[in-house]
Order: C-alpha cells, then structure tokens, then sequence
C-alpha cells in the first residue's frame, strides 16, 4: 500500500520511509513541488498538520497523504521557536555570517537566544505531530516528542536543523552523531508515525480485500 507523504524534505524522508512498516511504500506526494503550499498560519503543530493534510489531499484524490508538522520547543524560551523552527532566525532578523545556511543561521540564532542560560536550564524537545486525510477529511492523527538539552557549541554532522545542537544525555550523542537508524529507534518522527499507523492501519481494507474489490 503506498501512502502520500506532503514532504519534500530530504531528512524526513529518510526519517519516514526508514520508519515505516515493510507493506506500507512511503513516498512523496507526486508532483508536490508545483503545487503552491499553503500558508501555516496555525498555533500549533496539530493545527498545521491538519491543515497541510487536508489541503494535500485534494490534490490526490482517493489517496491517503500525511502530512506532518514539527519543531523544537525549548522551555527557557517558553516553547520557541516551535511551530515557527523553520523561519526561527528570519523572524529574529537574525542575519547570521554570510554564506551560512538557513539551519546554521537558525542554529545561532537559538545559541544567541540562549547564551546566558546555564546549562540546567537548557531542556528542549522535538515534538512531531502527523495527520492522515483523504479526499479532504482526517482519517488519523500521531504525535510524539523527544526530550534532550540544548548545548552551547554544535557536535556532528548528520542529521538536519537543529540536530548538532540537540543532545540526547541518555545516549551521551547529539542528534547529528547518530546515524540515521540509530536516530530513528527514537526520534519524535519516527515514533509519530508509530502512532499514526497505529491509529490509521484498522480504517483500511487489507491488502486481501482491496484485491478482491475490482
Ligand atoms: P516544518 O517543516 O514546518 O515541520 O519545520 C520543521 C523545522 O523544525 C525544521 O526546519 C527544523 O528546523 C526543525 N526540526 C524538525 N524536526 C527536526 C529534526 O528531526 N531534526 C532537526 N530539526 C528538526
């Protein structure tokens, strides 16, 4: 079964297709890069992804497409950037060294943002909401988040976003020194989806049954 996911992004991709289950094929929506995006105008990551979805799934009719939405929520900055991750730097106006690109310039924008915040105080969280929807209604919603520290200098090189920054004291790693199986075993994507499958799998017909609907 091939479910639409509304992404373009190479790391969620990965972090996608790596997590689904072997009967589902994740892939992108086709043709996504000429369809205009809709403004994500919502308060949170739910609102976002619902609206993504539902807008998405006009577009393929009859198919499932998932959307999802997510950020980091940093608790000495009151959940910021949150749903707004992406722009984090473009709404401080942070310009950032030239040449730098927009996660690095995102990623010294929190490290500015946090420069007298001790290192006790620096709790974060991924947190990654997804929605189903088909032919403009919501079948199923996941949601999952990842606790981990904000450090004071990048360590790594894998990953994306705020990955070099986003420590895992558990594991004794940032997110951008795992690899990408190792980060899936818990990254809030990979277990958002968990919960979406969980969720979405029982409204659909089996495999069995869709062949012998023709
Ligand atoms: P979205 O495309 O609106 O969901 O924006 C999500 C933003 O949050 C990304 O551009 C990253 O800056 C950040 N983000 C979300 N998930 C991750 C992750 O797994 N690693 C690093 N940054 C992430």
């Amino acid at each position: 079964m091939t479910i639409y996911i509304a992404t373009t992004n190479p790391g969620k991709l990965r972090d996608f297709t790596a997590a689904a289950p072997q009967r589902i094929s994740m892939t992108t929506l086709p043709g996504l890069k000429e369809i205009a995006p809709p403004i994500e105008d919502q308060p949170t990551f739910e609102g976002n992804a619902r609206l993504k979805a539902l807008y998405y799934s006009h577009h393929a009719p009859g198919q499932i497409v998932v959307a999802d939405d997510s950020g980091l929520e940093v608790d000495a900055l009151d959940g910021a950037p949150g749903v707004r991750s992406a722009r984090y730097a473009d709404d401080a106006g942070y310009p950032g060294p030239p040449d730098t690109t927009l996660d690095d310039r995102n990623n010294l924008c929190l490290l500015e943002a946090l420069r007298n915040t001790p290192e006790a105080h620096r709790q974060a969280r991924y947190h990654c909401v997804l929605a189903a929807a088909c032919n403009g209604e919501i079948l199923a919603l996941g949601d999952a988040a990842v606790e981990g520290q904000i450090l004071t200098a990048p360590r790594g090189a894998q990953g994306f976003g705020y990955d070099p920054l986003f420590y895992l004291p558990q594991y004794h790693r940032t997110m951008a020194e795992l690899d990408a199986t190792a980060k899936l075993a818990f990254s809030h994507r990979g277990r958002a989806l968990d919960s979406l499958l969980i969720a979405l799998l029982p409204l659909l017909p089996s495999d069995h049954e869709r062949s012998h609907a023709t």
